[in-house]
Order: structure tokens, then C-alpha cells, then sequence
């Protein structure tokens, strides 16, 4: 076997848990699906494919115990989504077979510095500062769907201090899993360990240190976490 001489160390791979197992899914790349939900304003809208963008691996972080809040905002923003985990990778998917695709699924955040993004749609600049930045795509352990097999419904929710601030169900959504992960297949290849956060439903709004948030997607899994404090300069 032989030895790569990297400059330095590379960074560890990050992985989610793989629910009641000790294995963990390792994370390739993550992408982000828009407006997936209709909104109340958008419910005659044409129904077409909304914008995907991404976060890096290295922002997947374990749905558990303090998050981190980021720095440069005063909107930092809950979204709960929908994440599908691919198992098998492929170029140009075809919709009927695109589930055979998909290893499994869990519950995460989209966080969102929604000031940030506001600041970059106002001038058409990207979306990275808003969506990319550390901790940002939080995530449950992943239920394989082997066992729990491919859930076209559900309710998924978000709730603030006990308060409830999102609530809808998987039926809802605009565009099916298979639609998406074949869409997306369209523009580039898949690989094994590639996450689609599938987009939010309304209701999204800030965060305060402090905030303890629960939330889940009914037979996939749930989760609590609390906002820290911003970073000591
Ligand atoms: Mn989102």
C-alpha cells in the first residue's frame, strides 16, 4: 500500500450517525434546494424547479447539544427540511428509479444569516456568506431506508422556547424526492455521500442566543439544540 505524501495532515471526514447503529454516513457534499413549500404568497405560482446551491461538507454538524452563533448577523434564521442522504451515486437519474438512489433520510436545519442573504439578492451577488458559513446544516442521525423505506409523508415541525413557528407535512412538498434527486443528476453527477436539504416550509424566523430549539420529521427523527453565544472576539 502506498502512502500519499500529503503537505500536511487532510481534515477529517464528516459523517452524521446512522440511527440505532454505531456505523456513521460519510459526507461527501451538500446540496440545498429554495422555495420547496408554498408560502401562502406563491400557491398560483408556476411550478418550476426553484434554485439549488450549497453548503460545504465541513458545515454538517451533529443536531445535538449548543450551536454555535454565527458571526456577522442580526437575522440568523431557522429553516427545518427534509434531508435525503445518497447512497449510490449517478449522472442523469432517471425520476423512476431515482428512490433506488437514496441510502436514506434525517431532519436538519438550513441555519440562514437571512440578513446576509437579503444583502446578496438585492445586488445578485451569491448566496455563500448567507448559507456556507460553520455549523450551518445541523442534521439527525440518518434512517436508512432499508428499514424505514422512502416516506412521501409526514409532519415535520419547528417550535422555539416551546413555542410552535413551523408545521407542515412531506405531502406538501412541491417537488417529490424523486424529482429532485433526478433533477439535480441533470446538472452533476451524484456520488455516495451526497445530503439534499429539500427546502422549508413557512414560518422561518430568528434566532436568539439562549433559544432552544425542537424539532423533527414525524418517523424520521427529532432533535433539540441550543443557541449559544456568539464567539469571543
Ligand atoms: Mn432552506
Amino acid at each position: 500500500m502506498t502512502m500519499i505524501d500529503y503537505v500536511f495532515e487532510p481534515g477529517l471526514i464528516r459523517s452524521l450517525p446512522v440511527a440505532d447503529s454505531t456505523a456513521r454516513f460519510p459526507v461527501a457534499r451538500v446540496f440545498c434546494l429554495g422555495r420547496n413549500y408554498h408560502w401562502g404568497d406563491s400557491l398560483n405560482a408556476p411550478r418550476e424547479m426553484p434554485a439549488f446551491f450549497m453548503k460545504p461538507a465541513t458545515s454538517v454538524i451533529d443536531a445535538v447539544g449548543e450551536l454555535e452563533f454565527p458571526p456577522l448577523t442580526e437575522q440568523f434564521c431557522h429553516e427545518i427540511e427534509l434531508v435525503v442522504a445518497i447512497g449510490t451515486g449517478g449522472f442523469n437519474i432517471d425520476e423512476a428509479h431515482a428512490l433506488d438512489h437514496v441510502w436514506g433520510y434525517a431532519a436538519g436545519l438550513d441555519l440562514t444569516r437571512r440578513d446576509l442573504q437579503m444583502a446578496a439578492k438585492a445586488v445578485g451577488q451569491p448566496w455563500e456568506a448567507a448559507k456556507a458559513f460553520d455549523g450551518s446544516a445541523p442534521i439527525s442521525p440518518i434512517q436508512p431506508a432499508s428499514i424505514l423505506g422512502h416516506p412521501s409523508q409526514g409532519a415535520l415541525w419547528l417550535s422555539v422556547n416551546g413555542v410552535e413557528r413551523q408545521r407542515s407535512d412531506l405531502e406538501s412538498q412541491i417537488w417529490s424526492v424523486g424529482e429532485i434527486v433526478s433533477r439535480l443528476s441533470q446538472s452533476i453527477r451524484l456520488i455516495p455521500g451526497d445530503l439534499i436539504m429539500t427546502g422549508t416550509p413557512p414560518g422561518v424566523d430568528v434566532l436568539q442566543s439562549g433559544d432552544v430549539i425542537s424539532a423533527g420529521i414525524a418517523g424520521i427523527g427529532t432533535f433539540e439544540v441550543r443557541i449559544g453565544g456568539r464567539r469571543a472576539a
